[in-house]
């Protein structure tokens, strides 16, 4: 088996592991419930749970919930539901808002050590104080306060004494520091805003920085792992955690997942979303989990290309191509063969009596270690086959049907094209054919051979199906780095909706369905919006490798 190398994360733990310093490794993953997750959470799902997977621990799920404003119960379940579907188990399920009162107690704790003060600056004086990375900030008139006296307004504060933006509650630390963040940040904020957790018990709020790293202390977590945009808050983490004297949680960071045609933040997929540019967060375009999922992409497909993007340190931009990739080569082992027509024309064997019909026997994935098993298909007179499948004048190196040419009808026989029909706009309506009864797929005694091999439906046994054809969202490879707004390089053509394809019999039978590849047309997956009724299919991807690894 291939030996894989450790990628950096890996390296560190692996010392910290051997060197006695981490007893049990504990991870969490800290998605705030303001959307729903995307394939970018994926990558860091992986990452959190597949390291305890693989050096023992746990992993947390900790939402981190301390803007009321944005938060909703609906994504904390939605959040749940996709880090489940993607397999994996937290051991803890706790919440940012459950730390309010110890996080309120560290404040406290902070005034007490004359390391925060109670400031009545404007966001636009406290922002013209930091001063630039260049020259030192200049402090508050407030940053001399006395305990007392900050003790007395951070209370008044906390009793809703006071409206919002009356003042802040500042980090005493470094006015001179080249980090701005280490610039007395705010730690505490008044927001008089009903939380979706506490109510309306608190009117005042953490601010992230001095929410999270206590949290992850307050968990034991070992190893916080973070995106590289946090690389400038790791000081302020260890300064919190130094200055409270509690359990030294330690950061690091590595690269957010970058797609290509895509953006990614739940900001911007809001707006989509908001703005009915999408059917919603699950529309099977967009990069959410769930969006991938009615998409028909599977849990293993997303791992896999979490496991072949690996763990960088540098900001990079992933082909979307990769991630087609890694599901088509997962639905190549298990999805069931079938036959669909996408664009129909009537193909008619003349030689086959009308009114007859037989049944044809399919295997249902020559990929699949079993086979997949077999299923009937129906056979007669008359079938559906794709318009672009015949040529009135062939190019060259055609293989497919046009006048006097021979093909074989997948599963079935072959036949010859002797005649067309048009109708009255000059397109072709009709092409009509003649089967060499000798020829049966399996038992072919006609000694033909044929180049080409196309898919079919009998007419009077198909069904009917809505097929939902996806293309990228956006046109343009980055759309967060074009100038304007983000949403005018939407794509079009990203949604084609056929509403009259013909599917096999087959298909509107089945009780439970299965991922399918529509022979030659790419793979397919029944939308959540299907019924018995009217089958809607999405297609998954289609069959072409446009990446290679
Ligand atoms: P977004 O705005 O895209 O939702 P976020 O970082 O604000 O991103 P959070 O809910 O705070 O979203 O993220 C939870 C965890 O997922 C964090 O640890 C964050 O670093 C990680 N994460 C978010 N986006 C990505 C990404 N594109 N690649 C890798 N990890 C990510
Ligand atoms: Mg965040
Ligand atoms: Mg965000």
């Amino acid at each position: 088996s291939e030996e894989k190398s450790l990628n950096f994360i890996e390296e560190l733990i692996e010392n910290d592991l051997s060197s006695g310093k981490t007893k049990t490794l504990v991870t969490r993953f800290p998605p705030e419930p303001n959307g729903y997750l995307h394939i970018g959470h994926a990558k860091a799902i992986c990452l959190n749970f597949g390291l305890t997977q693989k050096y023992g621990g746990y992993t947390n799920l900790r939402f981190d919930d301390t803007n009321p404003v944005t938060e909703k119960t609906e994504y904390v379940n939605s959040q749940q539901e996709d880090i489940h579907w993607l397999g994996f188990e937290w051991k803890n399920e706790l919440y940012a808002s459950d730390y309010f009162d110890q996080l309120h107690a560290f404040a406290v704790t902070l005034i007490e050590k004359g390391l925060a003060y109670v400031d009545h600056s404007t966001a636009e004086e406290i922002a013209e104080q930091k001063g630039t990375p260049t020259e030192p900030g200049k402090p508050s008139v407030y940053r001399a306060r006395t305990i007392t006296e900050n003790l007395t307004l951070f209370a008044s504060m906390k009793a809703g004494e006071l409206p919002d933006g009356a003042c802040t509650l500042r980090a005493k630390i470094d006015l001179a520091s080249p980090n701005m963040l280490m610039r007395d940040p705010i730690i505490y904020r008044i927001k008089h805003a009903h939380h979706h957790r506490t109510g309306d018990a608190w009117c005042i709020y953490p601010m992230y920085d001095f929410a999270h790293g206590q949290s992850d202390s307050i968990e034991n977590i070992t190893h916080s792992i973070c995106t590289l945009e946090y690389v400038s808050h790791r000081e302020l983490y260890d300064w919190f955690i130094e200055q409270l004297g509690i359990f030294p949680s330690k950061q690091y960071e590595f690269a957010r997942l970058n797609l290509t045609y895509t953006v990614m933040s739940k900001r911007k997929l809001l707006q989509l979303v908001n703005e009915g540019l999408v059917s919603g967060w699950d529309d099977p375009r967009m990069p959410t989990i769930s969006g991938l999922r009615r998409r028909g992409y599977t849990p293993e497909s997303i791992k896999e290309f979490c496991e072949r993007i690996g763990i960088a340190k540098r900001e990079n931009l992933i082909e979307l191509s990769l991630l087609e990739f890694c599901i088509r080569e997962d639905l190549n082992k298990r999805a069931t063969r079938v036959m669909a027509v996408l664009d129909p024309i009537k193909l008619v064997i003349t030689n086959y009596p009308g009114g007859q019909a037989e049944t044809l026997i399919g295997e249902n994935n020559p990929e699949a270690e079993d086979k997949g098993g077999t299923r009937e298909i129906p056979f007669s007179r008359e079938l559906w086959i794709e318009r672009e499948d015949f040529m009135e004048e062939p190019a060259k190196k055609w293989f497919r049907l046009a006048p006097g040419a021979t093909v074989r009808l997948k599963h079935a026989y072959i036949v010859q094209c002797h005649d067309f029909k048009k109708g009255p706009d000059g397109e072709v309506t009709e092409v009509h054919c003649t089967y060499i009864p000798e020829s049966k797929s399996g038992e072919d005694t006609s000694g033909i051979n044929v180049k080409g091999t196309i898919h079919w439906v009998s007419a009077a046994h198909a069904k009917t199906a809505e097929v939902r054809l996806y293309d990228r969202l956006f046109s343009v490879e980055s759309p967060d780095s074009e100038e304007g707004d983000f949403k005018e390089y939407l794509n079009p053509l990203s949604i084609q909706t056929i509403s009259n394809a013909y599917i096999e019999p087959y298909l509107a039978t089945l009780a439970e369905h299965q991922p399918y590849q529509f022979i030659r047309k790419g793979y397919f997956c029944v939308d959540k919006d299907s019924s018995p009724d009217k089958l809607i299919f999405n297609r998954t991807v289609g069959l072409k490798e446009a990446w290679k690894p």
